[in-house]
């Protein structure tokens, strides 16, 4: 008869413990790691020359994967986007849980903003925001991410932003 206590059996045969009930008819629940991780969320404009480059820089930043952040998208983005409407969203998802979130808008011309409008004071609108965002979720990481066109035809160049520290409140 075989020492089934013998310290020196081989141990080759890896122990899973699955959370199966010995109810043959009951669910089994696989825990998926992935399922627990940070959630993000990106806001951004529906222009077509950058929301490819936002997202990837926005994923690089945060190492975030393509299904761990919802998506928002508007005419001018975040700049643009702080009415009641446009704000279900990220309240939404930062109920849900969302605890990474982007703020995104672009210069090299703009159609939500009036044309004309330089780069520089889209940049400071969005600036504005993130600011008065990372405020709005205070639970959340916040980062700002500005598009613009490179010097060579199809070149995007992200600025990343930071909000300002949040003034402790009394
Ligand atoms: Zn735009």
């Amino acid at each position: 008869m075989a020492d089934d206590n013998d310290p020196k059996a081989p141990t080759d045969t890896p122990s899973h413990e699955h959370a199966v009930t010995q109810d043959a008819d009951a669910w089994s629940v696989f825990v998926d790691a992935n399922e627990y991780s940070i959630l993000g969320f990106l806001q951004m404009c529906i222009e077509r020359r950058f929301h490819l480059a936002v997202q990837e820089r926005f994923r690089l930043e945060t190492k975030l994967a393509e299904t761990d952040y919802w998506m928002h998208t508007g005419v001018g983005g975040s700049p643009k986007m702080e009415t009641q409407t446009h704000m279900e969203a990220p309240i939404y998802c930062y109920g849900q849980g969302a605890r990474i979130m982007g703020w995104s808008a672009h210069g090299s011309k703009c159609g939500g903003f009036r044309p004309g409008t330089p780069d520089t004071e889209i940049l400071k609108a969005l600036k504005e925001t993130l600011n008065r965002n990372a405020k709005r979720y205070p639970d959340a990481r916040h980062l700002g991410l500005f598009a613009k066109e490179g010097e060579h035809a199809g070149d995007v160049e992200i600025l990343v932003i930071q909000p300002d520290p949040v003034a402790a409140e009394d």
